[in-house]
């Protein structure tokens, strides 16, 4: 056996939990190791969010040059080519800046980061894959997910959303299984990069979790877009279709045009394998996630874990918030802190984008009944009205009572995604609609929809 090195928190996972938590805690004085095979940053910064939302700010620069056309400019009637290849190199130089980031920070925080996996060899022990054994007094498991594959014939003929981001070019006809997160964002910006894609959707609607009148004119403005959507599509096989194509075979036997890519969007799990959790006796839910109290602690009191590794939201920004209130507690004397999961903020980033902080119409209804209040508007964003474009935007307030208290926004339009923030702090402070309306508009904006909603 190895030489064993203690240290006061190791970190299993170098993603946006993992380091959150690791910095948080050497922020406040302990000795925290870092374990990390792959590239800094997990998820959101490689396979996730980063390069998704690059390669949605191209979506949307090829949409914006369209429109330019309508309105005076000099744009060629074939829309000028996207060199995908040229924008990964731009995409990729913004994530290495966040690496080279990560690896100053750790550097000055004194954190000791090892490229390896990691392994419980017993509660207070773990193995890094080459052989060395470090005790921690404390453990964070933040090892995230993975995307799920479906368990059907063929499937792995098929790609997944990290499969996504080592495209380098748009393949001509895309199909996508799925109707979640993924696959709204990525269906949004192939189509718009030039694929041309179709939803493949078990369900009857997009973001079946979002408030359904704004999925539903979400799924209209997907459409003017040109995707297609089958709805209550079951998939039963995958086949290939000659010339590397593939071909989808549905549960009722019908067989679909060939595709060049298909793209499984059908969610993720857990990254658990291999960990050893059951040496350390730290319990898994039926779904394979870790589970954990209020305050991130595993069935291991000196074990805990943040991120897509446990059944919270899979936002990057949750498993931040929940490492740092975690490392607040064990080292920054603050015996309460804890995330409090009320009313957090989400953006889809569609095509416009779609956000949501609070409840749905539908779950306002399920709680409070004939007490919910809606307050709505449609109209078309400055930009789409003058270049006559169809977007429109959908803005929707819920509020619940006599003093019509804000539960839930929802905004699907331009803008939306920058827009939601600032209200998401005043509807975790209980605001009520009186407070938007005494709130004086910026004009013309699409945010003062918000504050003039009747
Ligand atoms: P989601 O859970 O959002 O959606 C999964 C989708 O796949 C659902 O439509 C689901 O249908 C469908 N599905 C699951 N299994 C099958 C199957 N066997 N056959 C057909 N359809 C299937 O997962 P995503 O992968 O899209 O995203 C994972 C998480 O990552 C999100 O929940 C979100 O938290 C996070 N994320 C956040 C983003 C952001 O903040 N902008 C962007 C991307 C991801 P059904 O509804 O019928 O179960």
């Amino acid at each position: 056996m190895n030489a064993r090195t203690d240290f006061d928190l190791i970190v299993i996972g170098g993603g946006s939990g993992g380091l959150a938590g690791a910095f948080r805690a050497a922020a406040h004085g302990a000795r925290v190791a870092v374990l990390e095979p792959g590239e800094l940053g997990g998820t959101c910064v490689n396979v996730g969010c980063v390069p998704k939302k690059a390669m949605w700010l191209a979506a949307e620069l090829s949409q914006r040059i369209a429109m330019a056309g309508q309105l005076g400019f000099d744009v060629p009637e074939t829309p000028p080519a996207f060199e995908w290849k040229e924008f990964i190199v731009h995409r990729q130089r913004y994530i290495a800046g966040i690496h080279a980031s990560y690896r100053k920070r750790l550097d000055e925080s004194g954190i000791v980061w090892m490229p390896c996996r990691g392994q419980f060899v017993d509660a207070h022990t773990v193995e890094n894959s080459d052989g060395a054994r470090l005790r921690g007094e404390q453990v964070l498991i933040a090892t995230g997910g993975r995307p799920r594959r479906p368990a059907l014939p063929g499937a792995e003929l098929g790609l997944v959303s990290d499969d996504f981001f080592n495209l380098c070019s748009a393949p001509k006809k895309v199909a996508m299984v799925g109707a979640g997160y993924v696959a709204v964002e990525l269906a949004g910006v192939l189509q718009a990069l030039g694929s041309q894609v179709e939803l493949f959707v078990r369900g009857q609607r997009l973001l079946a979790d979002f408030d359904h009148e704004l999925a539903d004119d979400l799924l209209e403005n997907t459409r003017q877009h040109g995707i297609h959507a089958h709805f209550g599509y079951h998939l039963a096989e995958v086949q290939p279709a000659g010339d590397g194509h593939v071909a989808l075979i549905s549960q009722a036997g019908e067989r679909s045009e060939p595709f060049e890519s298909l793209i499984f969007a059908t969610g993720r799990v857990p990254s658990t394998a291999s960990l050893g959790v059951e040496i350390a006796g730290v319990k898994l839910d039926d779904a394979g996630f870790v589970q954990v109290d209020a305050w991130q602690t595993t069935s291991v009191p000196h074990i805990h874990a943040v991120g897509d590794v446990t059944d919270a939201p899979a936002l990057t920004p949750v498993a931040i918030a929940a490492a740092r209130r975690l490392m607040d507690r064990l080292y920054g004397g603050k015996p309460d802190s804890k995330l409090d999961f009320r009313d957090i903020a989400t953006v889809v980033f569609s095509h416009p984008p779609l956000g949501r902080v609070g409840l749905s119409e539908q779950e306002a209804r399920a709680q409070f009944g004939d007490a919910v209040k809606v307050f709505r508007t449609r109209f078309r964003p400055m930009l789409h009205a003058l270049a006559d474009s169809p977007q429109r935007s959908l803005f929707k307030l819920v509020c619940v009572g006599e003093d019509e208290r804000v539960v839930g926004l929802h905004l699907l339009g331009e803008g939306a995604d920058e827009i939601l923030q600032g209200f998401a702090v005043a509807i975790r402070k209980g605001i009520t609609r009186r407070d938007l309306e005494d709130t004086v508009a910026i004009h013309p904006t699409s945010a003062e929809e918000v504050v003039l909603l009747r």
